[in-house]
């Protein structure tokens, strides 16, 4: 039987946006962003307007969807990587790495997208570490952080930690209006969601390495949200400065985002934590692949 370390299990994405495949053929489409170069910009968060390349894993262990003010359901932004996983690919790790080589042009940063990339921790060690000794990428990895693997995070360069709040949790309610089915009960989420040692264990080894870095990143509607974030994972955090704090609008469209930003302005104003835009909404609509 192969290992399933040497595959990586993506969203259909995959390596994106792209201009060449893993032997440096030219690809017949341009990417989703339109330009004739491989490569967008990092939407969110300490590291947005960085140009850099994405990978997006299939999987997540969470299935966040929210409530927005106006009384509709809000699902993650993207379902096709952690609700349903219908164009999954398994792409072995020595194509990704050829892949992204072939593309790679003058951007230094890689980010790992999911779903969530801590469920596959084994291939993506050994894809870093061969993109590591071809050619020293910055690393970057999106996680819910509540998963850990020692292997994996001392791997990666920079952490983006997006816990969920509880409005994040995919509720009977929600899942009937929304007529979604998902493969465990909403308490299991709701117990899931937030695991502090994890997120401890990620900012300490932070601390602890030189040019490492993480962020916080809440997503946020209301006012009690800010509380929250504060009671539930920042005081029960130590080894965060103001600064490592981000917060960002809920919503996946322009409409969504003009209902929630200013909460997320006000609240980072008040207490020196930063603002993020979602860029990729801005520049290029939201769509996928970009
Ligand atoms: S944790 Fe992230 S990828 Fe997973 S369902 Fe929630 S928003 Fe989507």
């Amino acid at each position: 039987m192969e290992a399933k370390s040497n595959y990586i299990f993506f969203a259909p994405e995959a390596v994106f946006p792209i201009i060449k495949d893993e032997n440096g053929k030219a690809l017949n489409n341009k990417p989703a962003t339109g330009f004739p170069v491989a490569g967008t910009l990092q939407g969110e968060g300490k590291m947005a307007g960085i140009p850099v390349l994405f990978i997006r894993t299939a999987g997540c262990n969470l299935r966040c969807m929210w409530s927005l003010p106006n009384g509709e359901v809000s699902l993650c932004d993207t379902p096709y990587a952690s609700f349903n996983t219908p164009g999954e690919k398994r792409v072995a790790v020595e194509t990704v790495k050829n892949t992204i080589l072939q593309n790679i042009g003058m951007l230094n940063h890689l980010v790992i997208s999911g779903g969530e990339p801590f469920i596959q921790p084994g291939s993506l060690v050994e894809l870093i570490s061969m993109l590591k000794t071809e050619k020293n990428l910055h690393i970057s990895i999106e996680t819910n952080g509540t998963l850990f693997d020692q292997k994996l995070v001392e791997a990666v360069d920079f952490f983006s930690i997006s816990p969920k709040l509880k409005n994040s949790v995919p509720t009977k309610e929600k899942l009937d209006k929304t007529k979604t089915v998902i493969p465990f009960k909403p308490d299991q989420a709701e117990k899931t969601r937030r695991n502090i040692r994890v997120i401890q264990s990620i900012i300490d080894h932070c601390n602890a390495t030189k040019e490492k870095d993480f962020q916080l990143k809440f997503v946020v509607q209301n006012h009690s949200e800010i509380e929250e974030i504060e009671n539930d994972f920042l005081n029960c955090l130590n080894g965060w400065k103001p600064d490592d704090v981000v917060l960002m609008p809920l919503g996946s469209t322009p409409d969504e985002l003009l209902q929630t930003r200013m909460v997320a302005v006000e609240a980072a104003i008040e207490r020196g934590w930063r603002y993020s835009p979602r860029l990729q909404i801005n520049y290029f609509g939201g769509k996928a692949g970009v």
